[in-house]
């Protein structure tokens, strides 16, 4: 199977007739911030027909996105806060991210690193930083776990991959390496025999956290990839957004979730939506989030139910958006506990709804 290109631009999205002629100047503007991209496998599963189509409202470029609202930060979860040295993300004492890439096979409109990822952004590590990244986890014991996101780790090469993996692999305290990724449902043919090879590091578990939000996002083709690499032993789990006019209905994300655990993926996270600028028209409710997550209870098995995470702005970490830790305060704002026991306060929307 040889891969067609992406499509990276506003003009390929309208050649394949993903944008109308009437929104191509607007969605040119949104370009012209936020990089556009989509592969041929997802490009294939827009219905062209449908204005709702919930595919094309996570990667086609709307006029939406333009607006953005003062609550939205170009830094959601303030990764930067908690950045010791390039690439490294240190938040959690047991955990760490490794930004090695910051690139993406497709670009999500809702991204919430959407102001560093892309092209144009800090793209790969060099290996001066690889190597001080790699220091960092090296010297600290107290880190049992390698996460390793971007970008999407597995745009890299199979020889890079295993380069880093074999780094890993020499650090004895890190037990764990998770990859966060799109690439077996968003570019199924780049998981092959090489790509799950170099994912694995003798002495190593390795988890791949696969992020879906819909269930039309499980082709033939995706079904196929994450069978291949859960036939090499590696155990998957999942990260959902929940996104209005996406997955914001019982229905559809009681099928994503049995859609997951079908294809032996542990339903893991779901993220209520980052204040992320021009991502709006995204959001829902906390209350409506926490009413579609009580959907689930009961209704679906106790194997298809996800953790519902809010990521506290600053970089407070993450919690159980339906949990005591957030509680509701005055003017729609919501008091919200984080790992540490510190309150912060959480205002979705500027000045109450
Ligand atoms: C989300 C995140 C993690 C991983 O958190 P888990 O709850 O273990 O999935 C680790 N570090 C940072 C900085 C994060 O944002
Ligand atoms: S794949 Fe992840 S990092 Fe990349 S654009 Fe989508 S949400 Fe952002």
């Amino acid at each position: 199977m040889t891969a067609a290109r992406s499509l990276t631009t506003v003009a390929e999205f309208f050649e394949a007739g993903l944008v109308a002629e009437e929104k191509r100047a607007e969605a040119r503007a949104v370009a012209e911030g936020y990089t556009v991209a989509i592969t041929p496998s997802l490009a294939a599963l827009i219905d062209r027909d449908d204005p709702l189509d919930p595919i094309a409202r996570q990667f086609v470029p709307d006029a939406a996105e333009l607006v953005t609202l003062p609550e939205e930060r170009a830094d959601p979860i303030g990764d930067l806060a908690h950045s010791p040295v390039e690439g490294i993300v240190h938040r959690y004492p047991d955990r760490v991210l490794l930004k090695a890439v910051h690139v993406c096979p497709v670009y999500c409109r809702f991204c919430f690193r959407r102001e560093m990822v892309g092209p144009e952004g800090l793209g790969t590590l060099s290996p001066a930083a690889l190597d001080a990244a790699i220091a960092y986890i090296a010297e600290r014991p107290e880190i049992w776990e390698v996460i390793l996101t971007g970008g999407d780790p597995l745009v890299l090469s199979p020889r890079r991959l295993h380069a880093i993996m074999e780094r890993l692999a020499e650090i004895p305290h890190v037990k764990i390496v998770r990859f966060h990724t799109r690439v077996p449902a968003v570019d199924p043919a780049r998981v092959d025999a090489a790509l799950i090879a170099a994912l694995k590091a003798s002495g190593k578990t390795t988890y791949v956290a696969l992020h879906a939000n819909h269930p039309r996002e499980f082709t033939t083709d995706a079904r196929a990839a994450i069978a291949r690499i859960v036939d090499a032993g590696l155990v998957m789990i999942s990260q959902t957004v929940l996104l209005k006019g996406v997955n914001d209905d019982a229905a559809v994300l009681a099928e994503l979730m049995r859609t997951f655990v079908e294809n032996r993926v542990k339903p893991y996270y779901l993220h209520h939506p980052d204040l992320a600028p021009g991502t709006s028209h995204f959001r829902l409710t906390l209350a409506e989030g926490r009413a579609l997550v009580e959907s689930l209870r009961g209704r679906v098995s106790g194997l298809c139910q996800p953790s519902y995470i809010l990521d506290i702005p600053g970089g407070h970490g993450k919690v159980r958006a339906d949990s005591r830790a957030v509680e509701e305060a005055d003017d729609g704002c919501f008091r919200v506990r984080d790992f540490r026991g510190e309150t912060h306060l959480y205002s979705p929307e500027e000045g109450g709804a």
